[in-house]
C-alpha cells in the first residue's frame, strides 16, 4: 500500500480521472482513490459535453477514445411550451465544428479510465474515502479498503467525490424540488444533429441527439436502436418531486403520450422509450476550503441542474486549471496558502457565472406567470434576431463564462 503521495485525488468519476491525466509525466507522485471495485460504470445519463470540453479531452488523450461514442450537436433549438419565441443556434453561428457532443456518463468515464490505467498515477479501487484532514505540512486521507483501515498522506488533497462527503455546514444548498427523468426516446423524424431545449412550467425538457453506435456502447439494458428513418434522443424531463415516482411507473404508452404534450411534435410522433431513471436536482456550492492543502473540484466543489448541460463541462475544466497550477508550482510548495488562493482567484468567476446562470434559467423559465412568459418570449426573439448576442451566448456555453 502506498502510505504519501504529492497528490491525492479522491473519486476516479470524470473529474478526478480529468485531474490525474493533467498530471500525467508532471513527475509527480499521483494517487487516485475510487470507492467502486472498478473504474467503468454503467450509468445512462447523457452529457452534452461542449466544444471547449472536447478540446480539454483531446489534450488529456482521452477524445478518440470517446469519438466513436459521441454524436454531434450541430443546431440547439431553444422554445417555451405555450409562449411565443424561440432562438436556434447552430454551429455556424458560433464559428465552430460542433456547438458540442452527447455520450453516456459510462462512455466518458470508460475512455477516461483507459488512459488513466495506462499513465503514471496510483489507482486504487474499492477504496472508500472515510475522512480528510489536514495539517500545516500534509493533509491526510483515511480510507477503508477489502474490510482494513488505510492512511495516505500527501502533499495536497483534491475531493472529487462528487459532493458525497460533503457535511451540510461545509455546503450551500438550493433544493429545486425537482429531479430529472431519463431515459432515451426514438422519435418518428430523424435527430439531424439537432438539440432541444424546451421550457415549461415544470421545468425543462432537453432531447439530446444520440446517433445508432452511441446506443450500441450504451449500458446494459441497451435501448433498442431506432427502426430506419426514426431519430434517437436522450431525454432529460425535469419533473416536480412529488410526480417522479407516478411518471417512472407510467407504461410506455402513458409516459410517450405525456411527452408528447409537454414537447409538442417538433420531431413528429414520440414512438418509442427505454428504460428510466431519475436524479434529484439541486445547486450546492461548496464552502471555500479552509486548508489550502485541501482543494475541491467538479461536483464536490458545485453540483449544478442539468438545464444548460454544465455540470461535468464546469468541472473538466476546473481540472485542467488545477493541474495546471500544480504544474506551475514547485514541488515543495505545492498546497501552501499562494498556490491555493491564486486556484480559487482564478476559478471563482467560471463557477459563479455558471451556477448564477443556470439558477436564472431554472428560475426564469420553470413557470407560467404571463408577464415572465412574455419576458421569456422577447428574449429567446431577442436572442436569435442578433447574431453577435447568438454568438457571445454561444461561446460562453462552450467554453465558460470568462469567454468572450
Ligand atoms: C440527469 C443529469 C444530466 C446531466 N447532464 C449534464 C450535461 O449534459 N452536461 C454536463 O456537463 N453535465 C451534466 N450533468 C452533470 C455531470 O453528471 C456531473 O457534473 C459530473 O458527473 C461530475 O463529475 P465528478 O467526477 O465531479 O463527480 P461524479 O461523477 O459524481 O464522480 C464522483 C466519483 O467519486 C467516487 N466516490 C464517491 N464517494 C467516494 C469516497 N468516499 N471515496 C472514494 N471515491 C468516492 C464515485 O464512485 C465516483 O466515481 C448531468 C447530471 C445529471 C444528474
Amino acid at each position: 500500500m502506498i502510505e504519501h503521495v504529492d497528490i491525492a485525488i479522491i473519486g476516479g468519476g470524470p473529474v478526478g480521472a480529468s485531474l490525474a491525466l493533467g498530471l500525467q509525466g508532471s513527475g509527480l507522485s499521483v494517487a487516485v482513490l475510487e470507492a467502486r471495485e472498478k473504474l467503468e460504470v454503467a450509468d445512462p445519463r447523457a452529457l452534452a459535453l461542449s466544444q471547449g470540453c472536447r478540446l480539454t479531452l483531446e489534450r488529456l488523450g482521452a477524445w478518440e477514445a470517446l469519438a466513436p461514442d459521441a454524436t454531434a450537436i450541430e443546431t440547439i433549438h431553444v422554445s417555451q411550451r405555450g409562449g411565443l419565441g424561440r432562438a436556434v443556434l447552430t454551429r455556424e453561428d458560433a464559428g465552430v465544428p460542433a456547438l458540442g457532443y452527447v455520450a453516456e456518463y459510462g462512455a466518458l468515464v470508460a475512455a477516461l479510465a483507459g488512459r488513466l490505467l495506462a499513465c503514471d498515477a496510483t489507482v486504487v479501487t474499492g477504496a472508500r474515502v472515510t475522512d480528510v484532514a489536514a495539517t500545516s505540512a500534509y493533509a491526510a486521507v483515511r480510507y477503508q479498503r477489502g474490510g482494513a483501515e488505510h492512511l495516505l498522506t500527501a502533499r495536497m488533497a483534491v475531493l472529487s467525490e462528487g459532493g458525497r462527503a460533503l457535511p451540510a455546514h461545509m455546503r450551500q444548498d438550493k433544493d429545486y424540488g425537482q429531479s430529472a427523468v431519463i431515459a432515451t426516446v426514438s422519435t418518428q423524424r430523424p435527430h439531424g444533429r439537432r438539440a432541444y431545449e424546451r421550457f415549461t412550467a415544470e421545468g425543462p425538457i432537453a432531447l439530446l441527439p444520440l446517433d445508432a453506435a452511441s446506443l450500441l456502447h450504451a449500458p446494459s439494458p441497451p435501448a433498442p436502436p431506432p427502426p430506419t428513418g426514426e431519430g434517437s434522443y436522450a431525454l432529460v424531463w425535469t419533473t416536480p418531486s412529488a410526480q417522479v415516482e407516478e411518471r417512472l411507473a407510467l407504461g410506455d404508452a402513458d409516459f410517450l403520450a405525456q411527452l408528447q404534450v409537454a414537447f409538442g411534435d417538433r420531431q413528429g410522433r414520440f414512438t418509442h422509450a427505454g428504460p428510466r431513471a431519475a436524479f434529484p436536482l439541486k445547486l450546492t456550492l461548496a464552502a471555500e476550503s479552509k486548508s489550502p492543502r485541501i482543494q475541491r473540484i467538479g461536483n464536490a466543489a458545485h453540483v449544478l441542474h442539468p438545464v444548460a448541460g454544465q455540470g461535468f463541462n464546469l468541472g473538466v475544466r476546473d481540472a485542467w486549471h488545477l493541474a495546471q497550477r500544480i504544474l506551475d508550482t514547485p514541488r515543495e510548495r505545492l498546497g501552501e496558502a499562494a498556490m491555493s488562493n491564486a486556484y480559487a482567484a482564478e476559478r471563482r468567476f467560471d463557477v459563479l457565472g455558471g451556477s448564477l446562470m443556470t439558477d436564472i434559467l431554472v428560475e426564469a423559465f420553470s413557470n407560467d406567470r404571463p408577464l415572465l412568459g412574455h419576458a421569456r418570449g422577447a428574449a429567446l426573439i431577442l436572442l436569435d434576431l442578433l447574431p453577435p448576442l447568438k454568438t457571445l451566448f454561444a461561446r460562453k456555453m462552450m467554453f465558460g463564462a470568462q469567454a468572450w
